[in-house]
C-alpha cells in the first residue's frame, strides 16, 4: 500500500501564482531536496515532520474538505513530486482538477504525472542558496516544462526575484527559456517579488526592470504573495 509523508490538508485561497486567488485544498508534503534561503514552508523541509498517510486516507480528508467554490488540489511541499507515484493515485481517485506546485528538479518523477490539470513549475536562482547553485537545476527544470508540453499540461513558470537579483543574469535567464522551452508561447513566467514586500521598499523601479527584461523574450506576470496579505495560510 502507498504511503507518503504528509504535513496537513487544508482548505484555502491560492495565494501564487496564475490560479491566485483560486479556492484549493492543499495537500502538503514533507520533504524537500533543496534548501532555499527565502523557504517559507520551513516545516515542510524535512521528512520528519510529516505522518505517513495512505492515499485512502488523503482521498477521503480531500472529500470531506469539499467546498461550492472549490478550483482544484494542490499537491505542494516541501517537494511532493519525491511522491510522484501517490500523488498519481490520489489524482485517479478524486473528481477535481489537480495542481503541482514544484521546484521541477525530478524531470523522471513529472513523467509519471500525465495524468495533471495545472503546473506552477519553480525557476531558481543562484541567490536563493546561501551554498553553491547546482547548475544542472536550469537543465532539469526546463526538461520538465518541455515534458508537461509534450503531455498538454498547463505549466507556467514562477520566479521568486531578491531585490539584489542582478537583472542581466535575469534577462539572460528569460533568454535561455525562450530557446530552450519547446513551445514558449504556452508558457508564462510569473515574478514573485521575494515577501516581505517592505524588502522592495526603496527598490520598486526595479519591479518594472525585471519585468521588461523578461518581457523582451518571455510572456511575464508579477503577482505577490496574496496569503500574506490576506494573513491566511
Ligand atoms: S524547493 Fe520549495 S519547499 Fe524546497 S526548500 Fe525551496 S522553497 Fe522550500
Amino acid at each position: 500500500m502507498l504511503e507518503a509523508p504528509i504535513v496537513e490538508i487544508f482548505s484555502s485561497i491560492q495565494g501564487e501564482g496564475l490560479l491566485v486567488g483560486r479556492r484549493q485544498i492543499f495537500v502538503r508534503f514533507a520533504g524537500c531536496n533543496l534548501d532555499c534561503n527565502y523557504c517559507d514552508t520551513e516545516d515542510s523541509k524535512s521528512v520528519k515532520n510529516g505522518e505517513l498517510k495512505s492515499v485512502d486516507y488523503v482521498v477521503d480528508r480531500i472529500n470531506n474538505l469539499k467546498t461550492e467554490d472549490l478550483h482544484s488540489i494542490s499537491f505542494t511541499g516541501g517537494e511532493p513530486l519525491l511522491y510522484a507515484d501517490f500523488i498519481r493515485e490520489v489524482i485517479d481517485r478524486i473528481d477535481t482538477p489537480s495542481f503541482l506546485e514544484t521546484n521541477g528538479t525530478f524531470p523522471n518523477e513529472i513523467k509519471k504525472l500525465d495524468n495533471l490539470d495545472y503546473v506552477s513549475l519553480d525557476i531558481k536562482l543562484p541567490e536563493h542558496f546561501d551554498g553553491d547553485y547546482n547548475n544542472k537545476i536550469f537543465d532539469r527544470e526546463i526538461e520538465s516544462v518541455n515534458i508537461l508540453l509534450e503531455n498538454s499540461i498547463k505549466v507556467y513558470c514562477k520566479i521568486v526575484l531578491f531585490p539584489e537579483s542582478s537583472l542581466d543574469y535575469i534577462e539572460g535567464l528569460a533568454l535561455r527559456m525562450s530557446n530552450e522551452i519547446n513551445d514558449k508561447d504556452l508558457v508564462s513566467v510569473v515574478i514573485q517579488p521575494v515577501s516581505p514586500i517592505s524588502r522592495w521598499k526603496n527598490s520598486k523601479d526595479l519591479l518594472f526592470k525585471f519585468s521588461q527584461a523578461i518581457g523582451k523574450y518571455m510572456d511575464v506576470l508579477t503577482i505577490p504573495q496574496l496569503h500574506k496579505f490576506l494573513e491566511i495560510e
